[in-house]
């Protein structure tokens, strides 16, 4: 099955009691057994929901994966993922990366023994570098988050498979639509669901998305185990989101493309960050491991004037200014105070992340009104 056909079928049957096209929300805790221990394959809701059920293999279908594991948030995706590691172990990750991800590394499993090193993974010489014999995870984000920076995914799957090391990338950004790292040599992709996957800003939810059998069954234990869990109706919001997946992220590129070359020219707007742009220096390589572009764009006025910023992010009229991204409606972020606060100051300024960036999760209403609500802001 092609993309559009899978994101609508893959994964969902017709309920067996009813026939009932749409998945049920199966909103139950526990399932009564004929005798102890017979029963149809469900026993308590934090093991198995037939709606998770249905969500895990539709979202593990549209990244050519056999294994898909939903979790309560992006981040709880992450946390079951990092505990597979043990104390002593290093983690390699992008030094422009998710602010909440940044402190789950730090802040947390530092204090559980892991190790983590940043790095510009835009240079895979600068990655090969930092590895050690301690080094079990390379962890990746492309394009990275706000600076839309490209990494080269099959390169640096090369380079951690010949040192028995496993690449994870956070598709969050580019969505399986317009990108599926498993076919590029990744062993694992970690969504948060929240974004462009349920994509109407109405429920918070993660997944890792794998082939391996081996990490599948050890990263379904700890989903249990630990017990992170969607509730089945955040499932089902999903589930009817994923089905407008492609044509959606159709129009957030168009919209995006058109926003970014509209920015680029206006006289007031410094560095327009956008891989679709020709200037941008990862679009050769976002045409290759792309389909397109995507549906975020990150600016910078002229002057670096940190009150001038605050005023055009405090003037839109269509766009609302808040943290997330990827609903059908437009979206502005201050990376510096919102996504990107919990990263310290020092290390933004490293990763050349400005606090006067301005970050648009550009949505699907008329590019017309997104960009005369641009210019009414800007001025
Ligand atoms: C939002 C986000 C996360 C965290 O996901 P939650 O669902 O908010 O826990 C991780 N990575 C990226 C790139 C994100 O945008």
């Amino acid at each position: 099955m092609r993309f559009a056909t899978k994101a609508i079928h893959a994964g969902v049957e017709p309920d067996p009691t009813t026939g009932a096209i749409m998945t049920p929300i199966y909103q139950t805790s526990t399932y009564v057994q004929e005798a102890p221990g017979v029963h149809k394959g469900y026993e308590y809701s934090r093991t198995h929901n037939p709606t998770r059920t249905a969500l895990q293999n539709a979202l593990a279908a549209l990244e050519n994966a056999t294994h898909g594991i939903c979790y309560a948030s992006g981040l709880a995706a992450t946390d079951a993922l990092l505990k597979l590691f043990k104390p002593g172990d290093e983690i390699v990750a992008t030094n422009d990366l998710y602010g909440g991800t940044y402190r789950i590394f730090t802040k947390v499993f530092e204090g559980f023994g892991l190790t983590f090193r940043f790095v510009d993974m835009s240079d895979p010489e600068t990655v090969a570098s930092a590895l050690t014999d301690k080094t079990r995870m390379l962890w990746l984000e492309t394009p990275t988050n706000p600076l839309l920076r490209l990494i080269d995914i099959e390169a640096l799957t090369t380079l951690a498979k010949s040192r028995g090391i496993l690449t994870v990338v956070d598709n969050t950004f580019a969505s399986p639509y317009l990108q599926n790292p498993l076919d590029l040599g990744a062993d694992m992709v970690m969504h948060s669901v929240t974004k462009y996957l349920g994509g109407h800003s109405d429920t918070v939810m993660g997944a890792l998305m794998l082939n391996d059998d081996d990490l599948a069954a050890r990263l379904r234990f700890i989903q249990n185990a630990c017990g992170a869990v969607p509730g089945p109706q955040d499932c089902f919001l999903v589930l009817r989101g994923l089905k407008t997946l492609p044509v959606r992220m159709r129009q957030h590129c168009e919209n995006a493309r058109k926003v970014a070359a509209w920015l680029q020219a206006h006289p007031k707007v410094g560095k327009v960050y956008y891989p679709g742009l020709k200037s941008h220096p990862g679009h050769a390589l976002a045409a290759k491991q792309m389909r397109d572009f995507g549906g975020m764009v990150s600016f910078e006025l002229k002057g670096d004037d940190y009150a001038e910023a605050v005023r055009v992010m405090s003037s839109f009229h269509v766009f609302s200014l808040g943290e997330s991204l990827g609903g059908v409606e437009s979206l502005c972020t201050h990376p510096a105070s919102m996504t990107h606060a919990s990263i310290p100051k020092s290390e933004r300024e490293k990763s050349g992340l400005k606090d006067t960036l301005i970050r648009l999760s550009v949505g699907i209403e008329d590019v017309e009104d997104l960009i005369e609500d641009l210019a009414q802001a800007i001025g």
